[in-house]
């Protein structure tokens, strides 16, 4: 019988199981590839890139990087994989994208405390485990994990994009709620009837990213893409999630032609949503059309809307930060299963499920990583969200933000985030040093 179970060896489940067994604990690795296959994965590799072969921005300046640099002081097997296996990418983490995986799979299957099982895993173990399955979970376990759940999963079509709150330009936008009611919550980007017509044209024309097969049932009237819905009529987006009524605008005391709306999205209030715009545009195209919205002239965009089939927990109701479920079984998630979005997040939520599921098995506490790092930041969003949990991006909203002066002077913007990232580090190496330290 082996100290822990990790189903699932894409990114999550590699790390996890290795930093499992390099905390000395045996480990059974379940991976249903090739016997059972997915509708993206291609290959019978663990940690299969399934679209981009891009890792993310490397630059400190970045909240990516920052993670990825978090990930590998705490020794992570993906890190160093994808560092070794790199391509020229200009600043990103671009990795060959036959090697990457291979490597990973080498790496996996050659430490003496992990073995490896190839088959679909349609049950939940009772001994300490870590589910890390990742978007596209296999039908059966997903309906166990469902049970556990005691509710749906959710099943997740789009995503409207997120906006830094500093990067608006607030002089052009107003405060208000429609008709006045309750607090005045939303930021309000008002349009002329000129704007509107421009900026609906625009929308109707621009072009989309590519849609695959197994996408195609999880389009839902209920939650159109923007642009489609501006394909239906000029007019339509202006009775829909474009409409100004209750809401004049204190500076002209006039009812707008069309308004766009910002929702706060997380608790600090650093980080905005733009309200019924989620969308398949592809990213270049969000930036060049989204920011002639007035008032998102420089919007610095946290996370691109996306759309494409998720499957993920409520790990907000679910999880504790440790990465555990609250009810008390030695059970952990992992990965996108999460409710985090991307690569070297999923690999992160792994790394700390790893960690903590070893700890579980040889009668120690799990950790909580500090909030002040990019990880522990990203696991304490997820499980502690309040409302409905959308899939989550590292960014900068999450972790605790610099002074904008430094002895009088007015700091740029990429020094602000290499101080914000400097910070985080220090946060983490101080944490590794009290002996917490996640991997030998
Ligand atoms: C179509 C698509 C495109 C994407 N494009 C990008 C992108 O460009 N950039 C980006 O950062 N992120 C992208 N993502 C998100 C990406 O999938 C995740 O970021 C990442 O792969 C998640 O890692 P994971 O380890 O959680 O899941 P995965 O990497 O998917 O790994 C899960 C593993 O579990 C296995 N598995 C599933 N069910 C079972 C079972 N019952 N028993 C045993 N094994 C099982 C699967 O075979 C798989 O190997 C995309 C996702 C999808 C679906």
């Amino acid at each position: 019988m082996p100290d822990v179970t990790i189903i699932g060896a894409g990114l999550a489940g590699s790390e996890a199981a290795w930093q499992a067994a390099e905390l000395g604990c045996t480990v059974a690795l379940w991976e249903m590839r090739p016997v059972k296959e997915t509708p993206a994965h291609r290959t019978e590799h663990f940690a299969e890139l399934v679209c981009s072969n891009s890792l993310g921005n490397r630059s400190l300046e970045t909240a990516s990087g920052l993670l990825k640099e978090e990930l590998r002081r705490l020794g992570s097997v993906i890190l160093r994989c994808a560092d070794v296996n790199s391509v020229p990418a200009g600043g990103a983490l671009g990795v060959a994208r036959e090697d990457f995986p291979r490597a990973v799979t080498e790496a996996v299957h050659s430490h003496p405390n992990i073995e490896v099982i190839r088959k679909e895993v349609t049950d939940i173990p009772e001994s300490p485990t870590v589910v890390a399955t990742g978007p596209l979970t296999s039908d059966a376990l997903a309906e166990k994990i469902e049970a556990l759940s005691g509710e749906r999963l959710y099943f997740y079509d789009a995503a409207s994009p997120i906006i830094h709150r500093d990067s608006l330009d607030e002089g052009r936008i107003y405060r208000a709620s429609r008709y006045d009611k309750g607090e005045a919550a939303y930021l309000n980007c008002a349009m002329t009837e000129e704007q509107y017509y421009s900026f609906v044209d625009d929308l109707a024309t621009a072009e989309l990213s590519p849609i695959k097969d197994f996408e195609e049932d999880l389009y839902f009237e209920g939650c159109l893409p923007v642009e489609t819905i501006a394909r239906r009529g000029r007019d339509t987006l202006r009775f829909g999630p474009m409409k100004p009524v209750g809401l004049p605008d204190p500076r002209t005391g006039e009812i707008p032609y069309a308004v766009v709306q910002l929702r706060q999205d997380d608790a600090e209030g650093h980080l905005y949503n733009i309200v019924g715009f989620q969308t398949r545009l592809k990213w270049g195209e969000q930036r060049r059309v989204f920011r002639t919205i007035p008032g998102l002239e420089n919007a610095d965009f946290a996370r691109m809307g996306v759309m494409h089939r998720n499957t993920y927990l409520p790990s907000n109701q679910m999880l504790e930060a440790t990465m555990r479920i609250r009810s008390g079984e030695p059970l952990f998630f992992a990965g996108q299963l999460t409710g985090v979005e991307g690569y070297v997040e999923s690999t992160a939520m792994g790394h700390i499920a790893g960690t903590n599921v070893a700890r579980l098995a040889r009668g120690e506490e799990p950790i909580t990583m500090p909030r002040g790092t990019m990880m522990g930041a990203l696991a304490h969003y997820i499980t502690t969200k309040e409302g409905t949990l959308q899939p989550i991006n590292s960014n900068w909203g999450l972790v605790p933000s610099v002074p904008k002066k430094e002895n009088g002077r007015r700091l740029s913007k990429p020094e602000r985030r290499q101080r914000q990232a400097q910070t985080a580090l220090s946060v983490l190496d101080e944490f590794m040093q009290e002996g917490v330290k996640t991997a030998v």
